[in-house]
């Protein structure tokens, strides 16, 4: 079978339509992905993936002398719930849901943050 170099270039035309469909459609891309990270004496202690419809999910840190921090973790963000701290301006905070975003509990030495791509404008907008 004979091409004419007019078909090559429509088959290449037509298999890079196919591809950035295919990248621009894949709902597997990370590109928004975001994580919601909890560190504890600069340890992490836990790293949840932010997904849509995800479950709530709540975590109570024991921290020394009998304190503790609870934290809630859903698609919407994480915020502190509960803490005992004296300045209780990790709970003051509120959620935080934005790459880059953070709650910082200095007395417990406890950081809450989100690591992740910056979002796009129509995600921004979305809400
Ligand atoms: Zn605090």
């Amino acid at each position: 079978m004979k091409m004419k170099k007019g078909d090559l270039i429509i088959i290449v035309i037509l298999a890079v339509a196919l591809i950035s469909w295919f990248i621009i459609n894949n709902p597997g891309t990370v590109e928004n992905e975001r994580q919601i990270v909890i560190e504890t004496n600069g340890d992490l202690y836990k790293a949840i993936t932010m997904e849509e419809g995800m479950e709530q999910q709540e975590f109570h840190i024991e921290l020394e002398n009998g304190k503790y921090i609870d934290i809630v973790v859903d698609e919407n963000g994480a915020y502190v719930k509960d803490v005992v701290c004296p300045d209780k301006v990790c709970q003051k905070t509120g959620l935080i849901n934005r790459v880059g975003q953070s709650i910082v509990c200095l007395p417990n030495r406890v950081v809450i943050y989100i690591e992740g791509q910056e979002e796009s404008e129509i995600d921004g907008i979305s809400f």
